[in-house]
């Protein structure tokens, strides 16, 4: 039974990465310091697997920005654009510059497309792919790291290079021109796949693993047809190098079939998500003579110590269909979505630092299951025991009886939104296209200095408290001289709209040092929820009612929802998630409900990571939705019919869910679609959203001030397809990227726009 794994994270236990390469994007490092940063953090990571004792440790897994680019690096996936900037002589400005466009004298080219990879926090560069693209190999990086890990490791059978397939890669771009489909480009590709690995074993490598997460997805007819054309043809001119195989994020029982024609040496399957497959898996191994399957145990994506009984019985149960030597066991996925190390974590309370586990002590529970197998009961028995002691680290019976105990009308507002919306008119008396903000306004380096100082007790409570006001007080004023007609207070105060909530509800706490990759240079430190969550003091009421005394226009409460909290979010593993969600649900609706009770009359809960919680395949679709909505429906449907709920959501396409979204009856949504020029509205004409809305009129991701002719263009558009009455005004998202400047005219013209739409729709209201 070989214990390997799948990748290792790169960004440096002090994120080493992230500042190397910031440093060398500002001239202030050479591109020789950088590699030197790169090679150490590859040398630390291969040398604590090694410690650790893993069979199969992965190579480049590495990656200067994103795992996906590289692989464009590596098979010559480069847009002409980048390639023709004459001033670029070598490959880790072009890569730069791929990622992150280039802009210098007279040139000025976007950055390549970014989404998000599968169900996860993390970005990927999309790769664009044109018809009849002549594939290469282009770079030599998977061959140098290769070298560079001989040289560290000693022996060549324990390196295992990491490449992403040929399948999921093509499934992963988008065409540049929609004359042909990129899956038709199997044929060029192949043979540089081919190529590749032909030069790997050529090196000595014993071991390849090729990613392909598409396999857990709902593969068209198409998607399987040159999968089996791929592998057929990998396998007929591959001999002499060991094949595996690697699917993660869900089951791939749907697709198992297509693994009967084609013959790789292993395959990796991920029981942390999709343990129900393992049966299905056996008795088709069973059938296969030779075929090793790796069982994806340890999960990759959450920072809990593994259930040692659990991965255990799951591995006796395959020892005992087709043999220990048919066995390997790894985590899930890469490990690149975790922290590094939790021995790096000081201020996390002992009972509960206790049960987690980070990248590297992850690695170290192979070991441990290895022992158990071995006949070491002590292991398991001391798992056992540490999980039955810290299973409540913080448990309210209470709380727990709340989240299970949702009655229908906790759920429902008292009345339909027609109702609500007659009395809700009535009350604010707004004009016709009513317009506001997302919520925050730019931050300054002043507000982040002095959130700092506060946090690292150099500015008392009091004086801390004065300056944010005085933050509050001037962005009143800015926003009542626009004229917008809904105000809000800024946000000054936050860091981030998840971190403020956590810091301050029960049950969730904030690491050190927990870094993950987002995209980039940029990662995120997701809160940890470890025990039952509930609301111990009011969140935001003070700043939100000192903002409304200091204005007679309505100001608007400032709210995250309960799906974006636990999205972005460890969440732990001892329940169901929707448990979880509402257990957040509650203190959310218990901040409404006292913002309401202190005379705020709008609140927004913003949603913004509704969308990517959504289940990767179809059929799971359904139960996601349920328990989503019934999240923010009770964070939302406790208040009066006359206080008005507002929703935020960005950064996802909506169209398709948009009868969801109108089940979540907020009664004002403002929602990004700027970007796709009021793409969304399309959706529109299939179903026609009941309550009001505001389609984002400009996109706030871009400094370009947008025109009072456009955003008028963009009001005419969306009064054709939405009642007029239910129209919002307003940008696609918050502000606080932006700098004042833009910000000001911006919504000086957005505020006109609306003003002139006013006038020529006022008699057709
Ligand atoms: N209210 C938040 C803000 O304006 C919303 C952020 C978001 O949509 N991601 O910043
Ligand atoms: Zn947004």
């Amino acid at each position: 039974m070989l214990k390997h794994n799948l990748g290792y994270p790169r960004i440096g236990v002090r994120r080493e990465l992230k500042k190397a390469c910031e440093a060398y994007w500002s001239n202030k490092i050479n591109s020789h310091t950088l590699f030197q940063v790169g090679k150490n953090i590859r040398k630390e990571n291969w040398k604590i697997q090694e410690k650790a004792g893993l069979d199969l440790i992965p190579c480049n897994d590495f990656s200067f920005y994103d795992h996906v680019l590289d692989m464009s690096l590596l098979l010559g996936v480069i847009p002409e654009s980048y390639l023709s900037i004459p001033v670029i002589h070598n490959n880790i400005d072009l890569y730069f510059s791929m990622a992150r466009g280039f802009q210098k004298n007279e040139w000025d080219i976007k950055a390549m497309e970014m989404t998000k990879w599968f169900n996860t926090n993390y970005h990927y560069i999309v790769p664009e792919f044109s018809k009849n693209h002549k594939f290469s190999i282009f770079s030599n990086k998977i061959f140098d790291e290769l070298e560079e890990s001989k040289k560290v490791l000693k022996s060549i059978q324990k390196i295992k290079p990491v490449l992403i397939g040929p399948i999921s890669y093509l499934f992963l771009g988008k065409e540049k021109e929609k004359s042909f489909h990129r899956m038709d480009l199997v044929e060029n590709i192949i043979p540089i796949y081919i190529k590749i690995i032909k030069k790997l074993k050529d090196e000595g490598v014993n071991w390849i693993q090729l990613d392909e997460p598409i396999l857990v997805l709902d593969m068209s007819e198409k998607d399987k047809k040159v999968f089996k054309y791929a592998y057929g043809e990998i396998s007929k001119f591959c001999s002499g190098i060991n094949i595996m195989l690697t699917s993660y994020f869900d089951g791939i029982s749907e697709n198992i079939s297509l693994l009967q024609e084609i013959s790789v040496q292993a395959l990796h399957i991920d029981l942390v998500e999709d343990s129900n497959q393992l049966e299905k898996i056996l008795s088709f191994f069973s059938k296969k003579s030779k075929m090793i399957l790796s069982l994806g145990l340890i999960d990759g994506r959450n920072i809990w110590k593994n259930n040692y009984a659990y991965s255990i019985n799951k591995i006796e149960k395959s020892i005992e269909m087709i043999g220990e030597n048919r066995i390997m066991i790894a985590p899930n996925c890469s490990l690149l979505h975790v922290p590094i190390d939790i021995e790096y974590e000081n201020s996390i309370p002992i009972n509960i630092k206790n049960r987690m586990s980070f990248a590297r002590q992850k690695i170290y529970e192979l070991n441990d299951l290895e022992k158990i197998v071995k006949g070491d009961k002590s292991v398991l028995l001391n798992n056992i025991d540490l999980l039955e002691k810290s299973s409540y680290i913080f448990y309210d019976q209470k709380i727990r009886e709340r989240a299970n105990q949702i009655k229908d009308q906790d759920i429902k507002r008292d009345n339909p939104f027609y109702i609500r919306q007659e009395k809700q008119k009535k009350k604010f008396n707004l004009p016709l296209f009513p317009t506001t903000t997302i919520g925050s306004f730019p931050q300054t380096k002043e507000i982040r200095n002095l959130r700092k100082r506060f946090r690292n007790n150099e500015l008392s409570r009091d004086k801390y408290d004065e300056k944010i006001k005085n933050f509050i007080i001037d962005v009143i004023q800015k926003q009542e001289e626009i004229d917008l007609d809904v105000l809000v207070h800024g946000e000054f105060e936050r860091t981030d709209m998840v971190e403020y909530f956590s810091n301050k509800l029960k049950g969730i706490l904030s690491t050190e040092n927990g870094w993950v990759q987002s995209y980039g240079s940029r990662c995120v430190k997701p809160p940890i929820i470890y025990g039952d969550v509930t609301r111990i003091e009011d969140m935001t009421v003070k700043w939100i009612c000192f903002a409304q005394s200091k204005t007679k226009k309505l100001m608007k409460g400032m709210l995250t929802g309960p799906v974006t909290i636990l999205q972005w979010s460890f969440v732990r593993d001892d329940q169901p998630i929707s448990h979880t969600a509402y257990q957040i649900a509650w203190a959310i609706r218990e901040e409404v409900l006292s913002l309401e009770k202190n005379g705020i009359q709008i609140i927004q809960i913003d949603e913004p990571a509704i969308r990517e919680g959504l289940p990767l395949k179809k059929k799971d679709f359904k139960s996601y939705f349920d328990w989503a909505i019934k999240a923010f429906r009770l964070s939302s449907s406790g208040v009066k019919d006359e206080t008005q709920i507002h929703t935020h959501m960005c950064y996802s396409e909506f169209n398709d869910i948009f009868e969801h979204i109108a089940n979540m009856d907020a009664d004002v949504i403002t929602i990004e679609t700027s970007r796709s020029k009021m793409e969304l509205l399309k959706a529109f004409s299939i179903f026609s959203y009941p309550n009001e809305i505001g389609p984002g009129v400009y996109d706030i991701h871009s400094p370009r001030i947008p025109t009072v002719e456009e955003i008028f263009d963009l009001i005419e558009k969306a009064s054709k397809r939405l009642p007029i009455k239910n129209i919002w005004i307003n940008p696609d998202c918050g502000l606080k990227t932006r700098k004042w400047k833009e910000v000001l005219q911006s919504l000086h013209n957005m505020t006109k726009a609306a003003k002139i739409a006013r006038n020529k729709f006022i008699n057709l209201s």
